[in-house]
């Protein structure tokens, strides 16, 4: 493998979107059609700074991942990391010169990935928040039947957390009826009315066998925050 990415082949796996595979020349050939969404990823990137916009803007295109599916933020972040944009090979940490065609310019994926570094560093303060959320990546969206997940905003310097469908995460406004759910008034709903199902010892049974441990002590340990409170 190691030789390969020397030589500048591709290692194989999964085909990047903006490539197709040449198994005469054995080499990765642009694929026009799909070389411009990844110019349209990596613009975007660069005048918005933000993935979640990227996502966005892709989606309101309607544009595919190589597997025909909308994108979000992971698939989104993969491409604007993946250095075989700038027409390299990167095998265990190293970055070697590839034998196929570059679709992004050198200078703006290096821009691209100094962007992406400082973005990261910020984003680690951001995920340091104490608060467990009881119910995150169990609930799904009643209107569009989506993942929900957790998220924040400020306000007058306090930190205001809610659910939100993913839908309307990756695309916009329109793409879903639902509104934001309080998480902290929600969760504390939900941790009421499990204590109240717990009074009924078989229906307490069924919960049990069918959550996992990892919830359970979630429910625990917010049961005790309450105490606390
Ligand atoms: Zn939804």
């Amino acid at each position: 493998m190691k030789a390969r990415a020397k030589k500048g082949l591709w290692n194989g796996g999964c085909l990047p979107l903006g490539y197709d595979y040449d198994p005469g020349n054995k080499k990765l050939i642009i694929n026009p059609k799909e070389a411009k969404i990844v110019e349209f990823i990596f613009e975007t990137y660069l005048k918005e700074g933000s993935i979640s916009k990227v996502v966005k803007a892709v989606n309101k295109k309607e544009y595919k991942t190589k597997n025909g599916k909308d994108f979000i933020y992971t698939s989104t972040r993969h491409i604007l990391e993946n250095h075989i944009y700038a027409g390299k090979i990167k095998y265990s940490g190293e970055i070697y010169q590839g034998n196929h065609e570059a679709i992004i310019d050198e200078r703006i994926f290096e821009e691209v990935q100094r962007m992406l570094n400082q973005n990261k560093k910020e984003c680690k303060s951001i995920k340091q928040n104490k608060y467990n959320f009881l119910l995150r990546g169990l609930l799904k969206c009643g209107y569009c039947g989506s993942n929900l997940t957790t998220h924040y905003t400020l306000k007058n310097g306090d930190k205001f957390f809610y659910y939100k469908c993913t839908r309307i995460q990756h695309r916009d406004k329109t793409a879903c009826l639902s509104k934001p759910l309080p998480a902290r008034e929600f969760d504390n709903v939900m941790v009421e009315s499990i204590g109240n199902m717990a009074k009924d010892n078989r229906l307490l049974k069924r919960i049990l066998e069918r959550s996992n441990r990892v919830v359970l002590n979630e429910i625990e340990e917010l049961r005790k925050e309450k105490i606390k409170l």
